[in-house]
């Protein structure tokens, strides 16, 4: 989608930091990071929000959670811990419309979150 900050990053239009890519999943660090370690990791395929979701998404999906924990053993946060995230719509804070999975560490992360 052209008008998509984060298909564009994925099509590398726009720079980020990138820490991962495949054909499928694009993984770079947020521009106002939350932790020592804030990753997001989404697919290149343009998906709204979680809502959006169709069951051919579920391997997606899955493997965006499995490429975040495979960074965050690649990072040494595999034992100590981290955190993963999908925010949907105005109530969780979602601010960019194409699904993403936030990967935080390297700090004591509060719970519940705000
Ligand atoms: P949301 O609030 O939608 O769950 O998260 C959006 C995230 O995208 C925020 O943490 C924000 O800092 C990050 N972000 C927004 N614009 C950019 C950008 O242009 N580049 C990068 N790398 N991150 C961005
Ligand atoms: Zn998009």
């Amino acid at each position: 989608m052209p008008s998509c900050l984060f298909c564009r990053i994925s099509a590398g239009e726009i720079p980020a930091k990138a820490i991962y890519q495949d054909a499928d999943v694009v993984a770079f660090e947020d521009i106002n990071p939350q932790a020592p370690l804030h990753c997001l990791l989404i697919p290149r395929k343009h998906i709204a929000t979680l809502n959006d979701l169709t069951p051919d998404d579920a391997a997606l999906v899955g493997a965006l959670h499995y490429r975040a924990a495979q960074i965050a053993r690649e990072r040494g946060y595999a034992d100590g811990g981290y955190r993963t995230v999908f925010n949907c719509n105005a109530d969780a804070g979602q601010t960019v419309f194409h699904i993403h999975l936030h990967l935080l560490a390297g700090r004591r992360l509060g719970w519940p979150p705000g």
